[in-house]
């Protein structure tokens, strides 16, 4: 612990976003950058508890190693950090950007006092060893002649494929998109993770290590699953949760109505391929949007809405608006349960004058402007009640209403992966349709197939994902070596 007193004397001060009103004229990143003296000076605020709660089970998923890195960003010693970050982490970069942060909402300084600005400091170190050159490709010392096929490229697949390749495998990632990187680069936007400087940026390097990576191969469509098993010493699925959750209201046919994931993935490739010259996406400019679903897609979709100039902007959620403070039920260390204000919800409220978010609303019909387009959103308020210990929904009387819209976009989450390989493979799935497979072994129904990310645990996080790649790699080197010398992921609660 550097510094005894760090927390009585500093406040936390959190990194926080570039200006909203210069942001919202680019698609650049929207972080600010932080100036190293107070990022020290942040890190000196851990007090080196003697159980860090941040850095597993409730906390950190990949069980980063904080107070140590914290330590060591206060004493100046930033490469050691990246070292020791490194050791948990294979992609610090995203998770400093991106990560909801359980580690602060577990940090012990939080009984009490704000957490400390543990991602802020990650996203430093991590950083920092880019700027400085530290950060060079893996190479595995020999090659042990195994070949690993992976199947989906977004964090668990590479995380995966990082850990096998540094061990001696031949790996290959087969990726059906027409670039690398999963919901890294179709799905979570290039303001907050850039697609050319942060994910290309890493898989460069993962390329330069030696792991071989095909697109635009859809294994279950140009590529045969049984074909690929047979090819290979073993087959991780990381396909992720593709299936989109519907709203099949009356009016579902009508132009107008999109899935998030349709609408971010084609904002994106048309930024990254034209600067949106091309025009090959769904353009919100002049629409009164509503964004079914909050959560980081919806939070998405409204950012994007509002940098293409939509003129309304209206986001809807099922659930209650959450407590500005921890409830009693959900203490210290559980994540907490509370109202958050995200990027892009302070965006559109800078744009429109007020938060867009209406809670606690029921939508019923899309309605029809008598051409096959959508021109509105027929909803109903509710009200949630314990009944024989369930939670009910209940429609309020007289707050039925239309609100006028020329562009849905459903964010309702995710219903585990496609079926085509499982069917194709004989993969049994679990009751959420996910692949079946325990945290731990990764290992699916079919001998030499595992499994590992979103399409097993369903729709999670980045760091889960990352926590799952590394637990899965572990497995599958045991399987083929009978030992291993790969760390086992965390088993950290929630996610
Ligand atoms: C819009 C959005 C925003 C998000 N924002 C955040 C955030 O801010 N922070 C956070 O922590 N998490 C966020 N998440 C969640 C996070 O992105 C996921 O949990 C994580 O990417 C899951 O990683 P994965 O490797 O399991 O799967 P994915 O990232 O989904 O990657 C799976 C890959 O498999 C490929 N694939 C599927 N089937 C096949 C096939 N048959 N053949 C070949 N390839 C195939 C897909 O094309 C995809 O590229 C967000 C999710 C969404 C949708
Ligand atoms: S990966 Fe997420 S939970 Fe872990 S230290 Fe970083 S921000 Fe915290």
């Amino acid at each position: 612990m550097g510094k005894p007193t760090g927390f009585k004397e500093f406040p936390r001060r959190v990194v926080g976003y570039r200006e909203v009103n210069e942001r919202l004229e680019d698609y650049a990143e929207v972080y600010a950058q932080a100036k190293a003296e107070h990022l020290e000076t942040q890190g000196s605020r851990c007090m080196d508890c003697g159980v860090p709660f941040c850095q597993s089970g409730t906390g950190c998923p990949v069980d980063n190693l904080i107070p140590e890195w914290n330590d060591l960003v206060f004493k100046n010693r930033w490469r050691d950090a990246l070292d020791c970050l490194h050791k948990t982490n294979n992609f610090p970069e995203f998770t400093g950007r991106a990560c909801p942060a359980p580690c602060e909402g577990s940090c012990v300084l939080g009984i009490n006092e704000l957490p400390v600005t543990i991602k802020n400091i990650e996203h430093a170190i991590i950083d920092r060893g880019f700027q400085e050159g530290w950060i060079k490709a893996d190479m595995p010392p020999t090659r042990n002649g195994k070949k690993v096929a992976i199947v989906g490229s977004g964090p668990a697949g590479l995380a995966a494929a990082e850990q096998l390749n540094k061990t001696g495998y031949a790996v290959t990632v087969f990726e059906r998109a027409d670039r690398i990187g999963g919901l890294l680069m179709y799905g979570i936007p290039n303001m907050k993770l850039d697609k050319n400087g942060v994910v290309n940026r890493r898989i460069n390097l993962l390329r330069e290590a030696g792991i071989r990576f095909e697109i635009n191969a859809e294994v279950g469509n140009n590529i045969d699953p049984q074909q690929l098993l047979a090819d290979s010493d073993a087959l991780l699925l990381a396909t992720g949760a593709t299936v989109p959750r519907d709203l099949s209201i009356p009016g579902r046919q009508l132009n107008g109505i999109h899935f998030a994931m349709d609408f971010l993935t084609a904002h994106t490739k048309s930024l990254l391929d034209s600067n949106l010259a091309d025009g090959q996406y769904i353009s919100a400019e002049g629409k009164r949007v509503i964004v079914i679903g909050g959560g980081d897609t919806g939070t998405d979709c409204i950012a994007t809405s509002v940098r293409h100039g939509c003129c309304e902007m209206i986001n809807l959620e099922l659930l209650e608006q959450p407590p500005q403070e921890r409830a009693e039920k959900n203490p210290w260390p559980e994540w907490p349960l509370i109202m958050r204000t995200d990027y892009g919800h302070d965006e559109a409220t800078a744009r429109f004058g007020a938060d867009p978010r209406q809670f606690a609303v029921l939508s019923k019909e899309y309605i029809d402007d008598g051409r096959g387009n959508v021109c509105g959103l027929r909803v109903v308020d509710i009200a949630w009640v314990l009944r024989d210990g369930r939670m009910e929904m209940t429609e309020i009387g007289g707050t039925e209403r239309v609100l006028a819209a020329d562009l849905v976009l459903l964010a309702m989450g995710f219903l585990g992966p496609e079926a085509i390989i499982a069917e194709a493979l004989g993969v049994e799935l679990d009751n959420r349709s996910n692949y079946r497979a325990e945290h731990g072994p990764f290992a699916t129904s079919i001998p030499g197939v595992y499994a590992a990310g979103d399409c097993r645990r369903g729709q999670s996080l980045i760091v889960w994902a990352i926590n799952e790649g590394r637990g899965a790699a572990r497995a599958i080197d045991v399987f083929l070596s009978g030992s291993t010398t790969l760390p086992a992921p965390g088993i950290a609660l929630g996610g």
